[in-house]
């Protein structure tokens, strides 16, 4: 009996699924096996009602094999062996962010680990009700291995803290976790290879808010070209690829996009801008407004 689907394809088939939840795609559609007379799948769909020019016989037989071979496909089903992402499994958002490490691993899945000295993966509380999602890493952050620790760091500290909370209840990650060449912007295919696991760390954590820094997060959470000036100012309805709204414990997430701190250090007089960004969020998550500008 010949091979229905054989082990390189079945590899190959693998990793294409594989590859699609990475992206966040998850439903998958199979059509009707398509069956030669040989009981081989073919291209050619062999529609039963259509052959006129069969005998009775010839039509059971062929109806027998195709169904014969729809049940050993079924059996033989692929998707058993290409798990979802494995930290769907997990309750504990510890455990879930630390398979999502070891998943990414030692990555070169863009051309962005040429020049990284390490992956910087993201900091902070796992049940964090709040995250903040930047672009990239930059020298600092690069070299410590942590998001935010440069002089935008500092004033990001700041921004939390005149919230009134501390950077360790909070989850900060970058829609790339390695530092582009020159701190550039990182390009599409880069944004495109890396964000599926920034996804994953969101629908783990579950915040109640996500805050984008700046126009490169806004424009890769939200899949939008707007400018800043269209974005800020209110809430968006986000869902992580990945995220199934099936899950009972997915609530779904606000977004809120303000100016990135890097930006606010070369531009102070948007400062005011910024908080009124964070008082939006502070009041939307129950916080006290201290009433504080960020400094
Ligand atoms: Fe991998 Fe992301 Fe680094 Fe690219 S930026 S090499 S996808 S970890």
């Amino acid at each position: 009996m010949p091979s229905i689907l054989d082990p390189d394809l079945r590899r190959a088939l693998a990793e294409r699924v594989r590859y699609c939840h990475e992206m966040g795609i998850y439903d998958f559609y199979r059509r009707e096996p398509r069956v030669s007379e040989s009981g081989t799948i073919t291209s050619a769909v062999v529609e039963l009602d259509g052959l006129s020019s069969t005998s009775e016989e010839q039509r059971e037989e062929m109806a027998a094999k195709k169904s014969a071979v729809a049940a050993r496909v079924a059996d033989r089903n692929i998707m058993p062996v290409l798990p979802s992402n494995p930290e769907q499994a997990i309750t504990d958002p510890v455990a879930a962010l630390k398979l999502i490490r070891e998943d990414l691993g030692d990555c070169t899945r863009c051309k962005l680990h040429k020049g990284r000295t390490q992956i910087v993966f993201g900091v902070g509380n796992p049940y964090a009700d709040l995250m903040f999602v930047g672009e990239g890493p930059g020298a600092d952050e690069d070299a410590q291995g942590a998001p935010f620790v440069g002089r935008a760091g500092q004033l990001l500290n700041n921004m939390i803290k005149a919230m009134g909370i501390r950077r360790e209840d909070v989850y900060i990650a970058n829609v790339v976790k390695c530092r582009p060449p020159g701190n550039r912007t990182p390009e599409r295919d880069e944004s495109e290879t890396c964000s599926p696991f920034l996804m994953r760390q969101i629908a783990v954590i579950k915040p109640k808010v996500v805050v984008a820094l700046g126009a490169v997060a806004a424009k890769n959470l939200l899949a939008t070209n707007a400018s800043m000036s269209e974005l800020r100012g209110r809430f968006y309805d986000f869902m992580p690829s990945g995220a199934r709204s099936s899950d009972p414990s997915w609530q779904g997430t606000k977004l809120a996009v303000t100016y990135h701190p890097a930006f606010l250090l070369r531009d102070p007089r948007q400062k005011g801008e910024a908080w009124k960004d964070l008082q939006m969020v502070m009041k939307y998550l129950g916080l006290d407004p201290p009433n504080k500008p960020v400094e």
